[in-house]
């Protein structure tokens, strides 16, 4: 008889690491106060920690350097993960939710990481290969602030459509739900009473707020009606920054956006907004038109579940319940990592319980 994992969390990393347990054989029940739905349809203020439809969501690429220790523990995981991307793209290009089209990175003052990528160490299996990647001359930067710019091929996704993807995927295939909103992992293992549970998986987002190293950092985007034909980052001089993310999928185009540690306001600011809108206009003129200016469909905040010394992935038995494989606190990141989550999750949990039954 397979083993039984009971995976707390309906986000992104929550469904990934579902489906690849569930296609490693484990019978697996996935338990969460919020699933994917129609992004339209998810409450911005009862529904504010619940951070997978608030993302953007795409894969800008965080070179690995020295100088950030977390980024060379996550750069694999992202290269991981755009191995998946690029396989469910293939496979269901019109269904899943992912589009492929360039990423352009315009900055003002790079930092060594980014100083120290050059197109050979992009094309080595050092770092990549990084499909498309291509240093950007100072012709093609959009003002005289730019310092360094690049673009390559990237991935990004309409949050919800490709969630709720997920979702499908992982109950045709046999995986079951339960709506419940849990205080602590150790309730799952006497929960599903008719079904001994043989291990949990904690990808609440947050942890369960026992984790000193949490905190969360508000992000305020604006999503327009246009389509960029590209998702682009500029990195500003003062720390803050300017993108736009094409959810594609009649989702429109999400224009950011603000990091700003612990900060709990959930209503939007009209002057961010009319901010974010001029500066990307600014930067990407092209998305602008003949019109000259940007429908806006809604603002948009969002927590980001954000871990001081990165991710917590990592299995720990938690005494008087079982073992527990922890996989939260990913940050501004948790699309972009996703799959590598979900592979180091099914590995601990090899490693604990030993291979699932053949499905
Ligand atoms: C403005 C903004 C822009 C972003 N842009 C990007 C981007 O471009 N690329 C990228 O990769 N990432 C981006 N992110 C980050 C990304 O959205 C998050 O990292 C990701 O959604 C986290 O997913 P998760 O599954 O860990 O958590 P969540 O999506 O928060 O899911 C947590 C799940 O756990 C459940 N849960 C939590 N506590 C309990 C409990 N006590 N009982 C039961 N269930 C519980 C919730 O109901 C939910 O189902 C962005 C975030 C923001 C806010």
């Amino acid at each position: 008889m397979a083993k039984h994992i009971g995976v707390i969390g309906g986000g992104v990393i929550g469904l990934s690491s579902s489906l690849l347990l569930r296609q490693a054989g484990y019978a697996v029940t996935i338990i969460a106060k919020d699933f994917p739905a129609p992004f339209e349809t998810i409450d911005p203020i009862t529904q504010i920690n619940f951070t997978s439809p608030w993302g953007g969501a795409h894969n800008r690429w965080v070179p690995p350097h020295p100088s950030n220790p977390v980024s060379v523990r996550e750069h694999p995981l992202s290269l991981t993960t755009f191995r998946h991307m690029k396989a469910l793209f293939s496979t269901h290009p019109s269904t899943a939710g992912i589009t492929f089209l360039k990423g352009i990175e315009y900055l003002e003052s790079p930092g060594p990481e980014y100083v120290a990528l050059t197109e050979a160490r992009a094309s080595s299996s050092e770092i990549g290969p990084l499909p498309g990647f291509r240093l950007l001359s100072p012709s093609e930067f959009p003002d005289s602030k730019i310092t360094w710019g690049c673009e390559y091929d990237t991935w990004c996704v309409n949050p919800m459509v490709y969630c709720a993807f997920l979702l499908r995927r992982f109950v045709y295939q046999g995986g079951k739900l339960l709506k419940k909103e849990l205080r602590s992992p150790a309730e799952v293992f006497s929960l599903l009473s008719e079904e001994k549970v043989d291990a949990v998986v904690n990808a609440s987002g947050n942890g369960f707020g026992d984790d000193e190293n949490m905190f969360i950092t508000r992000g305020q985007t604006v999503l327009v009606a246009e389509e960029c034909d590209a998702t682009v980052t500029r990195q500003n001089a003062d720390g803050s920054w300017t993108f736009s993310v094409p959810r594609g999928f009649e989702g429109g185009t999400i224009i950011g956006g603000t990091k700003e540690v612990n900060n709990w306001d959930v209503k939007p600011s009209e002057g961010t907004r009319e901010r974010l809108l001029k500066t990307f206009g600014e930067t990407y003129p092209k998305i602008l038109g003949e019109k000259k200016e940007l429908t806006v469909l809604r603002d948009i905040v969002g927590r980001r579940p954000t871990r001081k010394g990165g991710p917590r992935i990592e299995g720990k038995v938690l005494e008087g319940a079982g073992f527990v494989m922890h996989a939260y606190g990913l940050g501004g990141r948790g699309y972009e990592l996703s799959w590598g989550v979900a592979e180091k999750v099914v590995e601990g949990i090899k490693g604990h319980l030993g291979e699932g039954a053949k499905l």
